[in-house]
């Protein structure tokens, strides 16, 4: 049985459904892909790595996680911290606005509870993702600690997976962020970025130009996502360009990226092609933007992707 850990926060979500009336759900980056994977690649044990609280909401999450087929067996619970929450609001234009309270989460504690058990069920993994979200939020004084857990996990055989996912508003400065990135992509064996993530960053602006820019790493397999117009990925010295088909009734493009990585991922785990993988993320990704929020409901979900 394949095996993968997604390392990061799920936060909870408000979402402004009239004046008087909140809608709470859950999301996150990792936790979405995760959720998409297991939905699809019900054999790949699909695992979550955070922190959360003792608190309720915390108790619900954790449920949220298992009624979705989640292990859980790395989701930890601090002593006093809680999760960190969302507030979603869509004005008349259906221009999205977001405020968060996540500066002192519980998940921002994860790394300290790797402890060495932890790393042992890790190191047993086939694959271990992080974001560029899981990054920002490890505190500062966490990250030695977190880059030789990379280090341990690539050196036990763990494929390292990447997607830069990059927050401006969660970083110190850019040049941090830099910092950070390039070690991601030191270790990474697979990465899945977006154009529109690194063009401010590395002032890149096309498929060609990231994979151009991520040519002096040994990155095993590069899968750049670019919205509606195109997928291109590159293993070992093979670049192919995959044709993605335009969605008309784009709804809410949330989470897009994250249904990409998880069905992406699990194709790869479940030994499917490169291309064949690219098809039903597209597939996966195409069907929730279709969907408001980050979550499509399951049955819908199902449905489509069984067309
Ligand atoms: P992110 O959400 O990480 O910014 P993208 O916007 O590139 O990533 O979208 C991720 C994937 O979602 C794309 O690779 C594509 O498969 C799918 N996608 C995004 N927008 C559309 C669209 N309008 N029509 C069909 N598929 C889309």
């Amino acid at each position: 049985m394949k095996n993968i850990y997604f390392i990061g926060e799920c936060m909870v979500e408000l979402r402004a459904m009239s004046a008087a009336t909140l809608h709470q759900s859950f999301a996150g980056d990792v936790y979405n892909s995760a959720v998409y994977l297991k939905r699809c690649f019900p054999q790949v044990t699909t695992s979550v790595v955070t922190a959360l609280g003792q608190d309720n909401l915390s108790k619900k999450m954790l449920e949220r996680f298992e009624s979705e087929q989640i292990n859980t067996q790395l989701v930890f619970a601090h002593d006093t911290k809680v999760p960190g929450m969302y507030y979603i609001e869509t004005d008349e234009h259906g221009e999205r606005s977001f405020i968060y309270w996540r500066n002192d989460s519980a998940a921002k504690k994860v790394v300290d509870f790797l402890d060495a058990d932890a790393l042992e069920q890790l190191s047993q993994g086939d694959m271990f993702f992080f974001s560029g979200i899981s990054l920002a939020i490890i505190e500062e004084s966490a990250r030695e600690d977190f880059w030789k857990v990379v280090k341990q996990l690539k050196d036990a055989g763990v494929k390292i997976v990447f997607d830069p996912n990059y927050r401006a508003r969660l970083w110190n400065s850019v040049e941090e962020t830099k910092e950070q990135y390039h070690l991601a992509f030191t270790f990474a064996d697979i990465t899945l970025p977006g154009v529109e993530d690194l063009t401010t960053l590395y002032d890149v602006h096309s498929v060609e130009a990231v994979v151009e820019y991520l040519k002096p790493y040994q990155i095993e397999e590069i899968v750049v996502k670019n919205g509606p117009e195109s997928v291109v990925t590159k293993e070992g010295d093979t670049l192919q360009s995959h044709t993605i088909i335009p969605v008309t009734n784009v709804v809410d493009t949330t989470s897009a990226g994250d249904a990409f990585n998880g069905v992406y991922l699990g194709a790869r785990l479940s030994d499917k092609s490169i291309s064949s993988a690219v098809q039903l993320a597209a597939k996966a990704a195409g069907t929730v933007i279709q969907q408001p929020g980050a979550i499509a409901p399951k049955d819908i979900f199902q449905l489509a992707m069984a067309e």
